[in-house]
């Protein structure tokens, strides 16, 4: 509730990227490696391993880029993470017919 992280706002399913098919971490692909669940970067799209796996490739992503949110990509998991705060988060639930797509981030 109380969120000291501004990253983690607002953010719904449609902030992300849509996912690249077939959903995989490519570095764990390229090394060979096995990873246990896939995490996506908000500020390009990257789908890393989570820290369960032995590449931890999304925090290695942030390392490197610095991009602070990704999310949970599994089935049914809905949060969100920030790399620089480290705190979860959670996707806002998207109204299934009154879709308010309107220009509401009107921050000039
Ligand atoms: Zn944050
Ligand atoms: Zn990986
Ligand atoms: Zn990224």
């Amino acid at each position: 509730m109380d969120q000291p992280c501004e990253h983690l706002k607002g953010l719904v399913e449609a902030s992300f990227a849509p996912l690249p098919t077939p959903l995989a971490c490519e570095e764990c692909l390229k090394e060979g490696t096995q990873w246990v669940s896939l995490r996506e970067c908000l500020s390009c799209g990257h789908v890393g391993c989570c820290d369960s796996s032995p590449g931890k490739h999304a925090t290695k992503h942030f390392r490197k880029t610095g991009h602070p949110v990704m999310r949970s990509v599994m089935p049914g998991q809905r949060w969100t993470w920030c790399y620089v705060h480290e705190v979860a988060g959670e996707l806002a639930p998207v109204p299934a017919t009154n879709k308010k797509e309107s220009q509401s981030y009107g921050q000039a």
